[in-house]
């Protein structure tokens, strides 16, 4: 398995620390609205990833953590008049919600900076004991960039041109021995929250949260860092700087990056103000549509969001799950238990969709070109399967179609908003109808499963039906 490392600008073999085992950091969302889709991307990718290597075997420890403190959610307590663990417990729960139904797993632990705040006192102490920090007056601690020699490493920037691009910058923090240092702690303002420290009473800065919640959740050294491409620098930069100068080990072996989900070509974001959040497309689409829709293309190129692409998300998965039911509806109705004759050759030739779809996957997650393998397999199975096919068959290949499915986090079974045996029972009704000749009862029936979203096919084999 291949994975393209920002840090090497590569792609890579992927050789875990310890065999069998994958250690996977994420950052995720400052909690203070309900998540765009944007935000939404990370979670799909890298859940995609997490899945995937559970697929090959291995097990996973996943941790993503929530930002529940920071400028943002206290701006927004102070707008509501309520505290900022108000808000930041609000939009946890909210954007569980939206998580579910994207069907993302949630992490093997999900920490919250606002409970880590122990281990970060720590780390900052152990850095400012072996002279990788200081105390400016004030009491905010300051990281001292310079001191660590690999910085820059990531995001593959010199540290004479960033100094020199900050030359231009108002330096606000005049305590700062140098204008490339950044903040690990920083002294309360008034109405903010805040915790005790030695040096201030005041709250941490963004970068230790994540360098903190990694070395407890998953050790010193991990195998997988993610998150989206504008965390490069400075976030996950400051994050090696501050993991490798406390503990004196590479801090994580690949870094994976997605790339921008933009509309009209511009990056979504919310302060530029043009996104949708996820809710707002839950209203008009089953979230599992957008899943789609993020997976079909590659994790680190840009991606355009338009509603004629979502469109063609919706048809996309339509077909597939089409392919799914048509499988099932087959298996209920089949004559033959068994697989006969030349089925054993069909189960054989099907698996080199598999394979190309794993071949996709192996290089780098290319979930698009594991979603084409997906189509082909569909397609091969609506010329290779009838109402003559075993019921062994056509349950191996549902459970194919669904595994290969699954790793993409896409269920090919359709949610149930009405019953099947109620859908059963009203063309049994129809049947009858059409027997006694009574055509506009039988009509009516019609109707009344379409307005449902169920499409009725009289066919050879006897009525077909399927959710539209
Ligand atoms: P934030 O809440 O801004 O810290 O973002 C949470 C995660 O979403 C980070 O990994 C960001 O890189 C990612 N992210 C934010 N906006 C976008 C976007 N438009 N496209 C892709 N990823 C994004
Ligand atoms: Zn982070």
């Amino acid at each position: 398995m291949k994975v393209y490392n920002t840090l090497s600008r590569k792609k890579e073999e992927f050789i875990p620390l310890e065999e069998g085992k994958v250690k996977m950091y994420v950052c995720g969302p400052t909690v203070y609205n309900l998540i765009h889709i944007g935000n939404a991307r990370p979670m799909i990718v890298f859940d995609t990833v997490r899945r995937y290597m559970e697929y090959k075997g291995y097990e996973v420890n996943f941790v993503s953590n929530f930002t529940d403190v920071d400028d943002k959610i206290i701006k927004k307590a102070v707008e509501e008049g309520v505290s900022a663990q108000e808000v930041s417990q609000r939009y946890i729960a909210e954007c569980k919600k939206d998580m579910a139904g994207m069907n993302v797993k949630p992490a093997t632990t999900h920490p919250l900076a606002t409970e880590e705040i122990d281990g970060m006192l720590e780390m900052i102490s152990m850095l400012i004991e072996k002279g990788y920090a200081y105390p400016a007056a004030d009491g905010t601690v300051y990281f001292r960039t310079r001191k660590f020699e690999e910085y820059g490493k990531l995001s593959h920037k010199n540290l004479d041109d960033l100094q020199a691009g900050h030359r231009d910058i108002k330096v606000t923090g005049e305590e700062k021995e140098d204008s490339l240092d950044f903040v690990l702690w920083k002294p309360k303002k008034e109405g903010e929250p805040y915790w005790e420290s030695p040096w201030c009473q005041g709250r941490p800065g963004w970068h230790i949260e994540c360098s903190v919640m990694s070395r407890k959740y998953l050790g010193e050294e991990i195998d997988i860092h993610a998150g989206g491409e504008d965390l490069i620098f400075p976030h996950h930069e400051n994050e090696i700087a501050q993991s490798e100068a406390c503990n004196g080990k590479l801090f994580a072996k690949y870094w994976l990056h997605n790339g921008f989900l933009n509309i009209d070509n511009k990056k979504m974001s919310k302060s530029l103000g043009n996104f949708f959040t996820v809710r707002e497309i839950s209203e008009k689409y089953d979230l599992q549509v957008l899943r789609f829709f993020m997976l079909s293309a590659h994790y680190r190129s840009p991606l355009n969001f338009s509603a004629d692409l979502m469109e063609a998300a919706k048809s996309g998965l339509d077909r597939i799950c089409n392919g799914a039911e048509n499988l099932k509806h087959l298996s209920k109705n089949a004559q033959a238990a068994q697989m006969q004759g030349t089925e054993q050759g069909l189960w054989e030739e099907s698996g080199a969709f598999v394979q190309k779809f794993e071949a996709a996957m192996d290089d780098d997650f290319n979930t698009a070109d594991g979603i084409s393998a997906i189509f082909e397999l569909v397609k091969y199975i609506n010329t290779n399967v009838d109402g003559n096919s075993s019921k062994e068959l056509l349950d191996r290949l549902y459970q194919r179609l669904s595994e290969l499915c699954n790793i993409l986090g896409i269920i090919v079974e359709r949610k149930e908003e009405i019953l099947d045996e109620e859908v059963e029972k009203l063309i049994e009704e129809r049947q009858a109808a059409r027997k006694e000749k009574n055509f506009a009862r039988a009509d009516e029936i019609r109707g009344m499963l379409l307005e449902q979203g169920i499409i009725l096919e009289d066919t050879r084999e006897g009525v077909k039906w399927k959710r539209a």
